[in-house]
């Protein structure tokens, strides 16, 4: 491999040198850079697409770790309203080609972000923000026509939108160590309980315990968790906080909730799959640790995994409706 070396002024043969990449702006990255040294001087070249690669995977762990929107989902916005990139710049009223070079990899600020996330979660922002751009005349009679026809068919589809929003209210926080680093991720969240609910008989009670540990493990080996839910000690186990696990259950999308009474009258609520779930916005090592936590449990009783949540220290060392922080995935008894 042959490059310019600016150093030796003539083109050089260079090797690779392997480093690791610590922090990019306040976050701890630790992402491999590949770094040209030039074999007769021995210094460093710049060789744009090496760079460029490099800055590929400092962003994706940056985005990840910030939980900053990702190309997909701003295309997946584009695509659920129709609309063209230059039209979503047009409405959101951010510089020309923004858009362009968000979805070509470039990286958002954090606020952006949070707005883009924002909007794709909640469709009354996102036509706020479309009638605003309308009157402003940012955008054209048809483009906004478009988008209302669009918003108006989704409204009456959409069953689920009030419950939604008001779960997300409720259990929406900053990324902080009771949530595992991670914003609630709703869809996410459904589509995985749907999984988990192919894969096994799925009782409520268990289907908080399933998360929880799905959640520890991500956050023992990623220093994030999956889904963003909080955790807090119950009696038979971590439980969602503020027993919202009713609520969730309640979405059907992608999952049937059904109340079964015992014969001592106690009621058990199982959770059976729409198998309409999709995996898409799971990435490999997540799926891997899902996996592997319903190959634990999935043939375990009610009783048994509650008494497996009951041996690890965030149970133990945390008093009834305390919240279990995230700390306690460094000594999983699970993994042992
Ligand atoms: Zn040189």
């Amino acid at each position: 491999m042959k490059h310019y070396c600016p150093y030796c002024n003539s083109e050089q043969e260079y090797y690779i040198d392997k480093r690791i990449f610590k922090e990019y702006k306040g976050v701890d990255v630790n992402v491999e850079e590949n770094v040209p040294i030039c074999k007769k001087c021995k210094n460093e070249l710049i060789i744009n697409n090496i760079e460029d690669e490099n800055l590929k995977r400092i962003y994706s762990k940056y985005r990840e770790v910030k939980n900053i929107i990702t190309p997909s989902e701003i295309k997946d916005l584009r695509a659920r309203y129709d609309i063209s990139q230059r039209e979503l710049t047009a409405i959101l009223d951010f510089g020309k080609m923004t858009i362009n070079r968000y979805e070509n990899g470039s990286l958002p600020s954090k606020s952006q972000s949070d707005y883009l996330k924002l909007i794709s979660k909640e469709k009354n922002e996102f036509f706020n923000k479309v009638k605003e751009a309308y009157y402003t005349n940012r955008i054209s009679q048809k483009t906004f026509s478009k988008i209302e026809n669009i918003i108006n068919k989704q409204s009456v589809h959409d069953d689920n939108y009030e419950l939604k929003l008001y779960i997300e209210n409720e259990l929406k926080t900053s990324p902080n160590i009771f949530n595992g680093f991670k914003v609630l991720d709703l869809e996410k969240l459904q589509n995985l309980i749907s999984y988990i609910a192919s894969k096994t008989k799925l009782y409520l009670t268990s289907l908080n315990k399933y998360l929880w540990f799905i959640d520890m493990i991500s956050y023992n080996q990623r220093a994030i968790s999956i889904t963003g839910l909080t955790y807090v000690h119950e009696q038979y186990g971590p439980v969602i906080i503020n027993r919202k696990y009713e609520e969730i259950s309640k979405l059907d999308e992608k999952y049937k909730r059904e109340d079964k009474e015992n014969n001592d009258g106690s009621i058990q609520s199982v959770i059976t799959s729409n198998g309409n779930y999709d995996l898409s916005s799971f990435n490999d090592k997540e799926i891997k640790i899902i996996d592997y936590v319903i190959s634990l449990l999935s043939n375990k009783s009610v009783k048994a995994i509650s008494n497996l949540s009951h041996k690890e220290l965030g149970w133990k060392n945390t008093e009834r409706f305390e919240k279990i922080s995230f700390e306690y995935a460094d000594n999983l008894k699970i993994l042992k």
